[in-house]
Parts: structure tokens; sequence; C-alpha cells
């Protein structure tokens, strides 16, 4: 699930993160309120308009702005809010700024220069363990610092069975350069957002700028966090920070009717059950020159029911040229998995408009199979991998 930057920014205050401070707001009138209680509660002489929408390089899209005056304040608000924000990260025409982040401006002047840096905590598949990515490079272009200069980029793994050990954090704010009172701050940052990350079970934490103030505090100025859906049962309160607007409509029907979904980009729609199935089954797909369109676990009872709904999201995406159907009947019997396809082919005839492709594995499935070949729909059946494979070199062309 990801959060929108003031979610995050709630989040990691409340776990002792320090961040930039901010109201957000929805409408135009509840601008200079909360501008207001922020000069109150921060001090601050400036404010920094940010837009909310889930995607990055908002500042470069003009979705960020500092304003140094009241005047400014509302004029930049009205046009940001409700504007279509487009960005490297937003689609062709933008994303719906449907709130608005008021902050303190922290780039104030003082005794020192203020200094950007880039951090992360991300997972590193291929080790299994946590790694904090971080860099001196901060700001708006970190992507053009992983392509052009890389060796300005550090990693820190973290052993599962110690977490982020003391040196570790002290050895990142010493390669970002800081000493006295900085380098305290930042040691004491990064413990705490290592701390944050693992307690709200996120699985990407992006601080983008990490901000050394002229006094030498360090801030979170952005943040982007995505928190690992399968956590979300041991956080309840987390599951107010969704914004169904912002995900995948398809993604967020088949949530709702407890079906686990990935849309992608590909031609061929997947119906598996079992995750390990799912994956093995987009492997056969890519073999056979197809592309998935999505990864679909219907989970364990593929009754007529199930399919049908599970039919109906697939066949929403109009990228899908066929549906593979590819199920291991163990508890569930072959047969009854064959009837539910029929029985859901029949109740949606008109709207299946591609060829099905039906492999059943396991007990029963030459009777399933049977069923399927005697049903008179266009649905092709198959038995073994390479069958499967076969017909979705036909289906292809
Ligand atoms: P992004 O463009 O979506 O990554 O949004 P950010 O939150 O990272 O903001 C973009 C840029 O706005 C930052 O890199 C800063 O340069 C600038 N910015 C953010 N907060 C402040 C602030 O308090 N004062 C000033 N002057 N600039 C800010
Ligand atoms: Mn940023």
């Amino acid at each position: 699930m990801n959060l929108h930057e003031y979610q995050a920014k709630e989040l990691l205050a409340s776990n002792g993160v320090n961040t930039q401070k901010g109201k957000v707001v929805s409408k135009i009138s509840e601008v200079e309120v909360a501008a207001n209680q922020l000069k109150i509660e921060t001090d601050t002489e400036f404010f920094v308009i940010k837009a909310q929408i889930h995607a990055g390089g908002r500042g470069k899209g003009g979705g960020v702005k500092v304003a140094k005056n009241l005047k400014e304040l509302n004029d930049y608000s009205s046009s940001i809010l409700g504007m279509m924000l487009k960005t490297p990260q937003t689609p062709k025409e933008g994303k719906l700024v449907k709130k608005i982040l008021i902050a303190e401006d922290v780039y104030y002047s003082g005794p020192n220069k203020h200094s950007e840096f880039y951090v992360s905590i991300l997972l590193n598949r291929s080790t299994s363990r946590l790694m904090i990515m971080y860099s001196t490079e901060g700001g708006v272009d970190i992507e053009m610092v992983a392509e052009n200069t890389p060796h300005l980029i550090y990693y820190e793994e973290i052993d599962p069975s110690l977490g982020l050990m003391p040196n570790q954090a002290r050895k990142v704010a010493f390669n970002l350069g800081l000493s006295g009172v900085s380098y305290k701050n930042m040691v004491k940052f990064i413990s705490s957002l290592y701390n944050a990350y693992v307690k709200c079970d996120a699985s990407l934490l992006e601080i983008n700028p990490v901000l050394k103030t002229s006094d030498n505090k360090i801030i979170a100025v952005d943040a982007k966090m995505v928190l690992d859906d399968n956590s979300i049962f041991r956080h309840k309160s987390f599951q107010d920070y969704r914004d169904e607007s912002e995900e995948n409509p398809v993604e967020t029907e088949a949530r709702s009717v407890g079906l686990n979904y990935v849309d992608l980009d590909g031609n061929i729609g997947c119906m598996v059950n079992g995750a390990g199935l799912a994956m093995a089954t987009m492997d056969l797909i890519k073999q056979s020159g197809g592309e998935p369109a999505n990864f679909l676990d219907v989970g364990g009872t593929a009754d007529a029911d199930r399919v049908e709904v599970a039919f109906n999201l697939i066949l929403q995406d109009p990228k899908v040229k066929a549906v593979l159907v590819n199920i291991f009947g163990g508890i569930v019997r072959c047969d009854r998995v064959a009837n539910g396809i029929v029985q859901a082919y029949k109740n949606m005839r008109n709207k299946i408009k591609v060829p099905i492709i039906v492999r059943l594995q396991g007990t029963n499935s030459d009777e399933g199979k049977k069923i399927i070949d005697n049903s008179g729909l266009q649905i092709y059946s198959a038995t073994t991998f390479s069958n499967l494979t076969e017909r979705i070199r036909e289906v292809l062309g």
C-alpha cells in the first residue's frame, strides 16, 4: 500500500523521526487557518505548498512551491489544489491534486550552508536483508546520480538477527561527510528511520531529500513510504491510509472480494490457484512468447462464483488476448472446477470475446478435461504443461 507524503510523515514523526512539519488541507478555505497554526507551532517565516499525489518528481512539475507571504500562499495553493499535476512518474494526463500539504520552510539561512542527502531503506532480495541506500547527492535527481555517478551511492546491509548496529548508523553519518552536531543528529535520524521501517512493516521507505539545515538539524523533507499489504492486518489503523482513488480499480475490486490480483502489462490473462503455481504459470507464458497480463491467485475454492468473479476482473483489461486457467486440483477436485468454469462461461458468455485455455491437473483431471471438451464452448483444454504452451502459441499465432 502506497502512502501520501503527509501520511508517511505522520507515521515517521510518531515513531520519533525528525520531519518537516505541516498540515494537510483539501479546501482553499482551510489554507490560512493551517498556515496560522503552523506558524504558532514552528515559528516558520515562509511556507511550502506541496501537492499530495502518489507520484514523485512533483517539484519539477510545479507541485511544490515556496510562499513568502500570505498572497503567495493563497495564489500557489489555489493553483496547485485541483490541478492535473504532470511529473515524469504520472500518467500522460497527470494526476488530480485533491490535497495539499502546507509545510514549514526548513531551507532558512543560518550559520552554515544547508545540504540535501538521499536515504532509503529497502529489501535486498538477493541477500534477503534490509539495506540502507544513501548518498550525499540528495535532491530531485537521484535517478541521474544512480546512472552517471553510481559510486556516489552507498549501501549498508543489516543483519536481521542483530538489527541496525550503532556503528552502522555512525558509518552512514560519516560517509555523508558530517561531523559535530549534525553527525550526532544524523546517527539518531538513521536509527529512528530504521526503527520506524521495522515497526510499521514497511516495504520501502525513501527520504529524498534528508536535509541538514543551516543550524545542523537533520530533517525528512520528503517521504515515500510503502507498507507491506500482507502486514496491514497487524495495524488496523493503517487501513485509513488507503487512498483507493490512487489505486488500480481492478486491484481494489479484487481485494474487496478477497482475491489476490496484480495488474501487469502483458496480453495473456491468468487465473491460477496458489501463488507458487501462479508464478510458474507466468514463467510458462513468457517462455511461450506471451506476456502475462496479471497475477491472479483464486485460492483454494475455485467454484463457479469465484471463477466468474475472476473472469470478470481479467476481462476488464482490454489488452487481454486470451485467458489461461491453470488449476491444480488437490482438495478441490478438477471435475468440480471444470463445472465451475463451464457454468461461469455460460453466465457471462456475451462478455467473453477471447479464447479460454484451461489446464486442470490433479484429482479427477480426466473427468475435468471431458467436461471442458464436451461443453461445446470456446474453451480449449490441456493437461500437460507442453499442451498448454502449444495452446498459447496457437492463440498468439
Ligand atoms: P518531489 O519533487 O516530489 O521529490 O518533492 P520534494 O518534497 O522532494 O520537494 C522538491 C524540492 O522542493 C526539494 O528538493 C526542495 O528543493 C524543495 N523544498 C522542499 N521543502 C522546502 C522548503 O521547506 N523550503 C524550500 N525553500 N524548498 C523546499
Ligand atoms: Mn523528493
